[in-house]
């Protein structure tokens, strides 16, 4: 039986996450006794901290065990307020944030409120993963505006605005980037504010998940632009600057009628996020902040580490990332070559043979919008980094043009 054909036209055209499926396949190969050293899936290694932790704790003996409004509880909202108004000098209201599980949910949200069928939503590549996918199970159309490592993977206002057309609907920019952890300064974000405000039709979901781990010390947020919170939908949430991927809880901050619509979703969809986590969160934004600087200061030592590592491996083209916890170099130089029994044609064969040969696991460009790059996460340890890094030089020098 062809059960495929018993699936959903939905399902059948989505493609499963590269990121979660490299890392699923790197965990099933640990669990074999292959040393595998795993760089692929982007989260941080610490845990959560213990304040966090113990919130989390006295919420279940406070009996926070029943489903929270839709929302998430206004008082979390309310906390969500003070933190963007605290640090992005955002002023929203608790009716303007709907609260949701991660970060993720939050932007597949805002994509099924404001695209329909036919819908185009200019995405910048290289992009993260879930955005094209997400547009497609909304029944939009991706529009992908190439951003090469020579512009630091950045998207010029002219590319941008060549792009559009009478059916945009929708931008969806990530700074810090997934994957490549370029950040849009200020005056860059102008730049794209300036073209938007030619086009008042087109909104745009900022995804700032990375705003902690940024080693400019300096986050711009589009909405801070003139007449940008109003077309704004900005996402954000404590799986990075928290170290708290598993608690999945994120959040939108938006005009109330798309949160209003966000919720509507939400309501027949998954319901509010997780109580518990919910408490936990809070804590987070409430508490002291010292953890969220400590984790970006290991990050920051970290990125000078592998940046360093992997420009010295032959063939590799390696802009320095400004955020996040990725590095994307170029790799292209091996394609056309072989160690005699692999044969590396493009980025998935690349991270492929690294898999097999050095048993470092790390993701393929082509997922990301970018096949002449890979992605490493290096939210990892030093001695991890320095191990997998000297592998995967060890492996390239095994590679002959064929
Ligand atoms: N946006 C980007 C760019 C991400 O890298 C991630 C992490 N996978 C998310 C959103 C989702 O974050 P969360 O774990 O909070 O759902
Ligand atoms: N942000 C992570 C990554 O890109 C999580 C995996 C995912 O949600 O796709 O690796």
């Amino acid at each position: 039986m062809n059960t495929q054909q018993h699936l959903s036209d939905c399902v059948n055209r989505l493609s499963p996450s590269a990121t979660l499926a490299m890392s699923q396949r790197s965990a099933e190969l640990k669990a074999k006794g292959v040393p595998v050293i795993n760089l692929s899936v982007g989260e941080p290694d610490f845990p959560t901290p213990a304040h966090i932790k113990q919130a989390a704790k006295e919420a279940i003996d406070q009996n926070f065990t029943t489903y929270s409004p839709v929302a998430g509880y206004a008082d979390l909202r309310e906390s969500i307020t003070q933190k963007l108004q605290r640090e992005n000098g955002l002023s929203y209201t608790k009716e303007e944030i709907c609260v949701s599980n991660g970060a993720k949910q939050c932007v597949s949200g805002a994509v099924m409120a404001l695209v329909s069928e036919g819908d185009e939503v200019i995405i910048p590549a290289p992009y993260w993963v879930s955005y094209p996918q997400m547009v497609l199970l909304a029944g939009g159309k991706p529009v992908f505006v190439e951003a090469t490592i020579d512009q630091d993977f950045k998207m010029t206002p002219a590319q941008f605005e060549e792009a559009i057309t009478p059916r945009t609907r929708l931008l969806i920019l990530c700074s810090p980037c997934n994957p490549t952890g370029s950040v849009y300064t200020q005056e860059e974000m102008e730049g794209l504010a300036a073209v938007l405000r030619r086009h008042p039709d087109v909104y745009v979901i900022a995804d700032e998940i990375y705003e902690h781990i940024n080693y400019t010390r300096t986050h711009a947020s589009l909405a801070r632009c003139e007449g940008m919170r109003e077309r704004t939908i900005l996402v954000n949430g404590v799986s990075k600057a928290y170290a708290m991927t598993g608690w999945r809880i994120g959040y939108l901050a938006a005009p109330q009628w798309i949160v209003k619509a966000v919720s509507k979703l939400q309501g027949q969809q998954t319901s509010g996020p997780c109580s518990v986590s919910q408490r936990a969160a809070m804590a987070a934004y409430d508490g002291p902040q010292e953890c969220v600087e400590e984790m970006r200061q290991a990050f920051q030592r970290r990125r000078d580490l592998i940046v360093s590592l992997a420009r010295g491996v032959p063939g590799f083209e390696v802009n320095v990332p400004q955020g996040a916890f990725y590095l994307f170099p170029k790799c292209s130089s091996y394609f056309g070559t072989t160690d005699g029994r692999h044969v590396i044609q493009n980025a998935t064969d690349f991270a492929l043979y690294l898999l097999d040969e050095a048993h470092v696991a790390t993701v393929g460009g082509d997922a990301f919008g970018s096949p002449e790059c890979f992605r490493m996460s290096y939210a990892t340890s030093d001695d991890n980094i320095r191990e997998a890094l000297c592998r995967i030089r060890e492996a390239c020098g095994k590679l002959k043009k064929v």
